[in-house]
């Protein structure tokens, strides 16, 4: 590469790594320096935004605190309306036939068929299956299923814990304040949410946001890891620490364990990176620095420049 090419690359590094603060709404980087506004008429004007009180502001030691509206403003940029994609069917028929897939086969993981022999079964075949699924108490009181959305052949995937409550009402993955963070994450390595493909180790919501229990985990967790094994992508990311331990089938915990490619155990040639869930990142907006490092690993991995 010669000195120009070099010094293009490194600026262009430079924008996409301004982009991304820019984009969660950090204005400083410590010191003199600061990130480019948002044009104005991307910026969102709210009574909230403005009257947000002092104190609801965490500074971090290298990046300062925020005072953009942006980032005190929740749910102003509405995730972008990705096309219903034919294998979303929001009721399909329920699959009774338990010669062929009886609940019980799901309701102990260990007992289901390994989910990658699963073989040439689309994500359609797997939504179908799943039907008005009720084979954990979760049904009860969900809403709708969220099944996962986005490209069937995508190269990278998400994988988050369970729907919340906007995911619930919406049958869509990561479509509240966190799933906003996530778009932005999407699109701050120049990828959009339409590329990638997102789902939970939970489709159904458990009530008032409670952790996963082992057997709603136990029946739900088969049917995302016959996802991942329809969609086979290069990389799949882990959000958080119930996505990141019930795909590695570890007990580390996110934060030794987040920005470190691993072997996903079932298709070693898949890779899984874990980090931060978007939830935590709005509660801890000082990790954002650490979830930019491990996004860059992403977009360098699918670029082929990193040798795991
Ligand atoms: N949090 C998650 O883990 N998943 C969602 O879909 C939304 C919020």
């Amino acid at each position: 590469m010669n000195q120009q090419d070099e010094l293009r690359e490194l600026i262009e590094q430079a924008a996409e790594h301004l982009r991304y603060y820019r984009e969660m709404g950090l204005t400083h980087l410590g010191g003199q320096m600061t990130v480019a506004p948002l044009e104005a008429s991307s910026l969102p004007v709210s009574k909230a935004a403005t009257e947000l009180p002092e104190q609801a502001i965490i500074a971090s030691p290298v990046i300062e605190k925020n005072t953009s509206p942006l980032a005190a403003q929740p749910a102003i940029n509405p995730a972008p309306v990705m096309p219903r994609k034919t294998d979303q069917k929001p009721s399909p028929p329920v699959v009774t036939s338990p010669a062929l897939f009886g609940d019980a086969l799901f309701t102990d993981a260990a007992a289901a068929p390994a989910p990658d022999q699963h073989l040439n079964e689309t994500l359609a075949d797997i939504r179908a299956e799943l039907g008005d699924c009720q084979r954990c108490k979760l049904w009860q009181t969900r809403t709708n299923i969220v099944f996962g959305e986005g490209d069937p052949q995508a190269q990278l995937m998400f994988v988050g814990e369970a729907p919340g409550a906007d995911e619930d009402a919406s049958g869509r993955p990561f479509v509240g304040r966190a799933g906003q963070l996530l778009t932005k994450m999407i699109e701050a390595i120049g990828l959009k949410r339409e590329d990638v493909y997102i789902a939970n180790i939970l489709k159904s919501r458990p009530p008032g946001n409670r952790n996963p229990e082992a057997d709603e985990t136990a029946a739900c967790k088969p049917f995302l890891l016959r996802q991942i094994a329809a969609i086979r992508p290069k990389l799949i990311v882990t959000l958080g620490n119930p996505a990141t331990q019930g795909l590695l089938e570890t007990k580390t915990g996110i934060t030794r364990i987040r920005g470190e490619f691993q072997a996903y155990p079932r298709l070693p040639d898949i890779k899984v990176l874990p980090t931060f869930h978007p939830a935590y990142l709005l509660r801890s907006p000082d990790k954002k620095r650490e979830a930019w490092e491990d996004l860059k690993k992403v977009r360098d991995f699918l670029k082929g420049e990193m040798n795991i």
